[in-house]
């Protein structure tokens, strides 16, 4: 990327930069990534779940993407509680509710043209929303060791925030490697939990990359 974008898309984040194709891109290419990496999803979680992941999280998104133009057509904060409220009816699973949770949160703090101080505070609260609704928490091998450590990120702020939210999100995924699940269903596994990369926070990285990529166009 030039160095001009960069600096173009970083003022954006600086100015607070929200509109209806705006909205359209990132959600798209949030619901296209989960979709296009579906059956990697769905082999994670054969390795350390009952392997439902990617089609439980495809037919979630593909119902986003079906009404996709009347949600983005949405102030950002009806378009999220939209999103959310179809994941779910739709995702199911334990990924379901959480990352419905996610969005209704996000949805609930997130203004219309968020800065990226906002959406440091949304995306913190949409994360605590779903440590509550998991009573779980970073550390044991979920979603959550994607969406804390990006959330810090966040917070921190400053130069390069898109790419480095980017890397951050990819690899925390990578580090769940390692870790003996504590929550969810690979927690039946026990130390067999270990050496297989966590399905929910590879997809949570696979979104948040995606929507770094799509930002500004
Ligand atoms: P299920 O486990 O019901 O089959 P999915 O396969 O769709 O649901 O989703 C599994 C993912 O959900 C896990 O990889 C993990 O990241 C996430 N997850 C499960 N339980 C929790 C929890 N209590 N807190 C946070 N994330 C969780
Ligand atoms: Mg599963």
């Amino acid at each position: 990327m030039l160095q001009a974008d960069a600096w173009r898309i970083d003022r954006q984040a600086q100015e607070g930069f929200m509109d209806e194709a705006e909205r359209k891109r990132l959600i798209e290419a949030m619901a296209q990534t989960v979709i296009a990496h579906a059956e990697e999803l769905t082999e994670l979680d054969r390795q350390i779940g009952d392997g439902d992941h990617g089609l439980n999280m495809k037919r979630g998104f593909e119902a986003v993407l079906e009404t996709l133009p009347a949600t983005a057509a949405q102030p950002l904060p009806e378009a999220l509680k939209g999103v959310g409220t179809t994941l779910v009816m739709k995702v199911g699973g334990a990924s379901g509710p959480l990352y419905g949770t996610f969005f209704l949160a996000l949805a609930k703090t997130m203004p219309d043209t968020p800065t990226a101080a906002a959406l440091a505070e949304a995306f913190a609260a949409a994360v605590e929303a779903v440590k509550a609704r998991g009573k779980s928490q970073a550390g044991q091998k979920t979603m959550l060791d994607v969406l804390v450590p990006v959330a810090a990120v966040l917070s921190a702020g400053g130069e390069g925030l898109r790419s480095r939210v980017r890397t951050e999100a990819l690899a925390a995924a990578e580090a769940t490697r390692p870790m003996k699940a504590i929550r969810g269903r690979a927690s039946f596994l026990g130390e067999r939990s270990i050496g297989h990369l966590d399905p929910g926070a590879r997809s949570s990285a696979l979104m948040i990359a995606a929507v770094c990529d799509a930002i500004g166009g």
